[in-house]
């Protein structure tokens, strides 16, 4: 097989890989990068030449950063199979949908609701672990990610050679989600993200929950408002579930919450796929009549203005898309309540250089949003890790646990990273490779 990288090679955004392999050729992913703004950088580089060619699209799952390109491709004419889980489908709807609203705001977005009906139509679901010829001589496999609900680890394989491709991944169980899965069949080459690879963050979950009820609790008992910007489908989902957990144990108070930006219907979604999430969920919503993914204490807000949540003195929080503030409702909440001392912004997740989010991160005291306001940053920032992806030593771990690849590919991390998760990997003799964009190689 040939493999060719088209995005997400020494960043974190527009994941894509072309396979050509002995049936024909496929893009594994097919992501945009949020946040930048000229198309080189914002777009993978399918050229005119490959959108003739390729007949197969897998998705790993539903993140813009790895699905997000697919309306773009159908708006330049290509149609083929498109293979993903029920959950990435169904999720998909959801946020190619709010990408077209989000784009037609922004820019004048080159697809149209037809690419996204027609995007529905084209997908074939895959069950986890099912084994499905897409061509000649070629099989996909698709397996279990962790990271958010349908998320897959892609395998395929043709006539000659074999690879996996990580997508993004968890290596540890979380609220909702099992783990990545490494019991795999041998591949010749792991193409494995690395965002926390070289960063020597661990991501415990336990103790960011802890910390997240503290930094919550603090702010609520002195009435103010917390602000909690993160993706809408799968971070919310496990926020919410943590937050919920910790208001009903009385740590902290009873507050009425919000949840805003298509959180809500992603809740429904999870709901819907409940088979996929981890045993324990189903099987709760089946003893307790308890539905994980709905909470009493946040609901969506009444106003279009937000004025209901905004404009009062009351203790607060909220949960809202975007999470690096690159758009969705969390704008507004930036502009009406990131100037005031008592009030607080939590960040959960990787923040991509150059979005409002990294330069509250870095502790920017003024910060331009999308729509070019500058707003002045009194509210406190607190940043906690709650991430969805394998931290470093778990990068590690899974590499060293799938069948003996003889070639590694990290991509999907920033270069310096990178290049440090690269060094651990050749201690452990594995023959390791950072692909730079456009970059091809013989499998
Ligand atoms: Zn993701
Ligand atoms: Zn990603």
């Amino acid at each position: 097989m040939d493999i060719k990288f088209l995005g997400g090679a020494r960043e974190v955004g527009k994941s894509c890989v072309l396979v050509d392999h002995s049936g024909g050729s496929t893009l594994l992913d097919c992501g945009i990068k949020l946040g930048a703004k000229e198309d080189q950088d914002r777009y993978p580089h399918i050229t005119k030449e490959m959108i003739k060619r390729i007949d197969s699209v897998v998705i790993s799952h539903t993140h813009l950063d790895h699905s997000g390109y697919l309306p773009h491709l159908y708006a330049r004419g290509w149609r083929g199979k498109i293979y993903a889980t029920k959950p990435t489908r169904d999720l998909m709807q959801l946020l190619l949908s709010d990408y077209l609203r989000i784009a037609k705001e922004e820019r004048d977005p080159e697809f149209t609701q037809k690419d996204i009906n027609n995007i529905m139509k084209d997908i074939e679901y895959i069950e986890f672990r099912e084994k499905v010829k897409i061509g000649k001589g070629v099989h996909l496999t698709l397996y279990k990610a962790g990271h958010i609900l349908g998320a897959a680890l892609i395998r395929l394989e043709d006539r000659k050679s074999s690879l996996l491709y990580t997508g993004d991944f968890s290596y540890k169980e979380s609220n909702i989600l099992d783990k990545a899965d490494s019991d795999i069949e041998p591949v010749d080459a792991l193409i494995m993200e690395s965002t926390y690879g070289g960063s020597g963050k661990t991501i415990e979950l336990k103790t960011n929950s802890k910390e997240l009820a503290e930094e919550v609790r603090k702010t609520i008992k002195k009435g103010g408002k917390v602000i909690v910007p993160t993706f809408g489908v799968g971070r919310a989902q496990e926020l919410m579930l943590i937050l919920d957990n910790y208001i009903k144990s009385g740590y902290i108070p009873k507050v009425d919450g919000f949840i805003d930006g298509m959180i809500k219907k992603a809740n429904a979604i999870h709901r819907q796929n409940v088979i996929y999430a981890k045993e324990e969920i189903p099987k709760r919503i089946l003893m307790a009549q308890e539905n994980p993914f709905d909470s009493e204490y946040f609901n969506s807000p009444q106003t279009k203005s937000r004025s209901d949540v905004t404009k009062n003195d009351k203790a607060t929080i909220i949960l809202t898309t975007s999470g690096m503030i690159t758009g969705g409702p969390v704008i507004k909440y930036m502009e009406e309540l990131a100037d005031d001392p008592n009030n607080k912004i939590i960040l959960v997740g990787y923040q991509v250089e150059g979005t409002p989010g990294r330069d509250l991160m870095d502790g920017k005291k003024k910060v331009t949003l999308p729509n070019e306001k500058e707003v002045n940053v009194k509210a406190s920032v607190k940043t906690l890790h709650f991430s969805a992806h394998a931290d470093e030593k778990d990068l590690i771990k899974f590499a060293l646990n799938i069948p003996k690849p003889r070639m590694v590919f990290l991509v999907h991390g920033d270069e310096e990273g990178t290049k440090n998760l690269n060094k651990e990997l050749e201690k452990k003799e594995l023959e390791t490779y950072i692909p730079r964009l456009d970059e091809e190689f013989r499998i």
